[in-house]
């Protein structure tokens, strides 16, 4: 039977209607408005085209957003100097820095500069940290997308077989942490695969959820998945481009022939991405309430 496809593009519609009431809701009791600041050094056209997605929500949920543009050959003192200023701001709750930076700055000693509490993409080590040990402020925001697909969907997490391909510190490493947690949404048991994992398809094959963050487009094949499994494809691989200039986008597994295997598969595109920018958006609303107190 052909798998049930789990929307993220309906799920992040529904988080976002539940966060603008909360928007609503922090105005009107409280008269605060989460604030959000993305900053963007030079013009890579993929940075910019993320950072202007990020603004667009955030102006459609009732925030207050700031988009600071800086030039490619800005020093990293001034860098620095900036997110003092929004680190002191009152107005502004989240600080997020577009990455990649430029190659004269240090990329570490940038997002260490954030203040924790206005840590919005959770990768302070201060946020790393409470995260492993289970009193997390902030999730990174694509992990976090993705446990939130599996609650929404009603996938059992408790004792699954969660094997996870990929241990960057964005996605496969933090993924695997919050899905080992005893928590709601978790409590599974959690391998991690890599390049230096021996017969990847041997883990994968044993997996309930099988979550893949390797950047290969289609590296997962249906022959390593278990018949039923739960399969979400993090992957975004450019593969080439249409006649109108659009890319055309894949993910990390081989959607047609798992689909008919697995029980739930995310697609690409309007799996994973939409996911993401929505949980920025969670976490700025939550830093709102920190710097105010509201519980
Ligand atoms: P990354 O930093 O390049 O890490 C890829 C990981 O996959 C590495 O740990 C690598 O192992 C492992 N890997 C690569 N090929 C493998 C293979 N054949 N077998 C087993 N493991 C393999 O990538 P990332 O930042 O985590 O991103 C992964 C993918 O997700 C990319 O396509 C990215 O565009 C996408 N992504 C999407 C979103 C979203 O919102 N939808 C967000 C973030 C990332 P080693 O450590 O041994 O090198």
């Amino acid at each position: 039977m052909a798998a049930k496809i789990i929307s993220g593009t309906e799920i992040a519609k529904q988080i976002r209607e539940e966060i603008k009431e909360e928007v609503k809701n922090l105005k009107e009791k409280y008269n605060v408005t989460p604030g959000l600041v993305t900053i963007l050094v030079g013009e890579n056209p993929a940075s910019v085209s993320y950072v202007t997605g990020k603004q667009k929500t955030a102006k459609e949920l009732g925030f207050y957003s700031v988009q600071d543009n800086q030039p490619a050959d800005i020093t990293e003192e001034a860098l620095l100097t900036l997110i003092d200023k929004y680190n002191q701001d009152p107005l502004i709750h989240g600080i997020l820095v577009q990455l990649p930076l430029p190659k004269h700055i240090n990329e570490n000693k940038v997002l260490y500069a954030i203040n924790p509490d206005k840590d919005v993409d959770a990768f302070h080590p201060v946020n790393v940290g409470k995260l492993m040990i289970g009193e997390a402020n902030y999730y990174p925001c694509t992990p976090f997308g993705i446990q939130q697909m599996l609650i929404r969907s009603g996938v059992q997490t408790d004792g699954a077989e969660v094997v996870v391909v990929g241990r960057s510190n964005i996605v496969g490493k933090p993924i695997a942490i919050m899905m080992a947690q005893k928590a709601k949404g978790a409590n599974a048991t959690v391998t991690i695969c890599h390049t230096g994992t021996k017969n990847l398809a041997e883990h994968t094959r044993r997996a309930d959820i099988l979550i893949v963050a390797a950047g290969r487009p289609k590296a997962i094949t249906a022959d390593m998945v278990k018949e039923g499994a739960v399969v979400i494809d993090v992957g975004v691989n450019r593969i080439g481009m249409t006649s109108e200039g659009k890319a055309i986008l894949c993910g990390d597994v081989d959607f047609d022939a798992i689909k008919e295997k697995a029980s739930m598969i995310t697609p690409v595109p309007g799996g994973v991405g939409p996911m993401t920018i929505t949980m920025l958006m969670l976490n700025t609303v939550k830093a709102a309430k920190v710097a105010n107190g509201i519980a």
